[in-house]
């Protein structure tokens, strides 16, 4: 597959391997002129039903066809769901650079050295003036505010007119780093305008503007001046501005801040590192301190704000971990909103909290204790409002998310011909007058198990699902010139208690044998007798239980 035989000289192609119909995994490819240019390379956290699934990537088979093609690779910041698919595509694809900005640059050399003997390309640290030639393709950079530092926009200026991709962003008139710079956006537009936007489409569902960061550092600072005991408080791990909102109103009112959950100490480092967290000397303090100070002289930083059960705040509620309990008078903050599917594992911990009476701040109509990294309806009309895109792409979301998106482009005028929806694979071509889908490029889901890239397949989840099911149940013939010498041996994990069940695995076992023996007679092939044995018990044992193990027999030549 190669869309250089697709595309007219005049068209640029514009697909996403991931992105698009889902949050997470955002990988955008520009092809221009012959040349691929890539835009952020980000895993998926996986859902419950991927068992034992670490990360999804996105398949970058494409990119392996064509890396001689590939110019470089653009980040826009640095989100897991931006940068964890780096390492899996310096595996697997050629890429000559990355550019990246700012503590995007930390992050990823961080993850780099992570994945030990990975040939990695120099990481050119991109700054908010700089531009970047690649013959008649010159790519610049605009920030914007989002949940972290250094998020940037990307525009690709080509010879039939400039791209614009947002990144994430919201519109933050107060944001705590530095104001995006939606001047250079009104520039671009008045010199030239934008051919094409891309935008953030996460928060296309939620009515108004997404409050500033400055907002929640106020009240995180009220809420602080009126808490007596010790704090516990958990957030994003990435999220840098909010980690130094914390250690501020620490600082303010007589705290230290001890920090637990390895992620959140590797940001820590990471954000003291590039200076974006700040404190005067001794208000960070090992957790093995906390104990040299009064309670209300100490926060704790907390992993743990979704509710995962292994991270740093739920075993502090459950009482496992190693230096710090809950106990009364204790007060726990989630800085954070819960994503979907997790409440149900913040409930857990909210409800254990309770029990050792432990004062709980969520987010919510009592405190502001979170906002979001991406803007809301009134945001992404501004953005569409001050681009005045010719064509417009809804990317980074699910897909209710990128309609919505759409509408919003419509009711502010936009020709619904103009704006396109489409799904990771699909390619769009795009000309100074037309935008349209012309094809597919392979796109889906890459699981990520422990070291391998794509080994454990959909056949695999599949057998894991029915194993945490209805368990396992094995039998193990032994026979010598095709008789059974033996009762055959019953072995079960997770189906039936093997020592309260006596009576059913005799009935298993008569079975099996009587199973074998009517089929031996037909004169089938040891596979084909193994596979009807199998059959004819799985059928058998639903028949006495209702439940389908997996089943595995074995056959033993004496
Ligand atoms: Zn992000």
């Amino acid at each position: 597959m190669n869309l250089n035989t697709v595309l007219k000289t005049d068209e640029i192609g514009i697909f996403a391997l991931g992105g698009l119909g889902e949050v997470g995994k955002n990988t955008y490819v520009f092809e221009i002129n012959n040349k691929i240019f890539i835009i952020d390379a980000g895993i998926m956290f996986p859902d419950h039903y991927l068992l034992g699934i670490d990360y999804v990537i996105p398949n970058y088979q494409y990119l392996i066809e064509n890396e001689s093609r590939i110019v470089g690779l653009f980040i826009t910041h640095g989100h897991e769901d931006h940068i964890g698919g780096i390492p899996y595509l310096l595996k697997q694809a050629k890429i000559p650079k990355i550019y990246a900005s700012g503590i995007a640059v930390d992050l990823i050399e961080h993850k780099l050295m992570e994945h030990k003997g990975l040939q990695a390309p120099r990481i050119i640290e991109y700054k908010a003036h700089h531009k970047f030639r690649f013959d008649e393709v010159e790519v610049s950079f605009v920030r914007l505010n989002h949940s972290i530092p250094d998020m940037f926009g990307i525009v690709i200026k080509t010879p039939h007119g400039n791209i614009f991709h947002t990144g994430d962003f919201k519109i933050d008139y107060t944001p705590v780093g530095p104001h995006a710079e939606l001047d250079k956006l009104a520039k671009i537009r008045a010199k030239g305008g934008v051919l094409c936007l891309l935008s953030d489409s996460t928060n296309a569902l939620i009515p108004g503007s997404t409050p500033s960061e400055k907002a929640i550092g106020e009240s995180i600072d009220e809420i602080f001046q009126n808490i007596k005991g010790r704090i516990i408080i958990a957030t994003f791990a990435s999220n840098i501005y909010r980690m130094q909102q914390i250690v501020r109103a620490s600082y303010l009112n007589g705290r230290k801040v001890a920090v637990v959950g390895r992620s959140m100490e590797k940001a820590m480092e990471i954000g003291i590192e590039t200076g974006y967290i700040r404190a005067p000397k001794n208000v960070i303090i090992p957790s093995e301190e906390i104990e040299h100070y009064e309670p209300h002289q100490i926060t704790i930083l907390s992993t743990g704000s979704q509710g995962e059960p292994m991270a740093a705040l739920s075993r502090i509620a459950s009482g496992v971990h190693r230096q710090i309990k809950a106990q009364p008078n204790d007060t726990v903050i989630f800085s954070s909103s819960p994503i979907p599917g997790n409440q149900e594992g913040i409930n857990r911990i909210i409800d254990l909290l309770y029990r050792k009476n432990v004062e709980v701040i969520i987010n919510g109509p009592v405190a502001d204790t979170h906002t979001s990294g991406h803007g809301a309806q009134n945001d992404l009309m501004l953005m569409l409002a001050i681009t005045k895109p010719k064509f417009f792409i809804p990317m980074h979301g699910e897909h209710r998310m990128l309609k919505e998106h759409r509408e919003l482009a419509i009711s502010m005028g936009m020709k619904p011909e103009n704006v396109l929806i489409m799904d990771n694979g699909d390619v769009a071509a795009v000309t100074s007058d037309k935008i349209k889908l012309i094809g597919k490029v392979p796109a889906g889901d890459v699981y990520i198990d422990g070291l391998g890239i794509g080994s454990t397949g959909s056949k695999l989840i599949r057998e894991r699902k029915v194993l945490s099911e209805d368990g396992l149940l094995s039998v193990i013939l032994s026979i010598e010139n095709g008789e059974l010498k033996r009762i055959p041996t019953v072995v079960s994990r997770g189906f039936i208690y093997m020592k309260s069940s006596e009576t059913f695995i005799n009935e298993i076992q008569e079975f099996t044998q009587s199973s074998y023996n009517t089929n031996k007679i037909k004169g089938f092939s040891e596979e084909k007798l193994k596979n009807l044995v199998e059959t004819e018990l799985q059928d058998y044992i639903y028949e006495a239980t209702q439940r389908k193990p997996m089943i595995i027999a074995s056959f033993i030549t004496i």
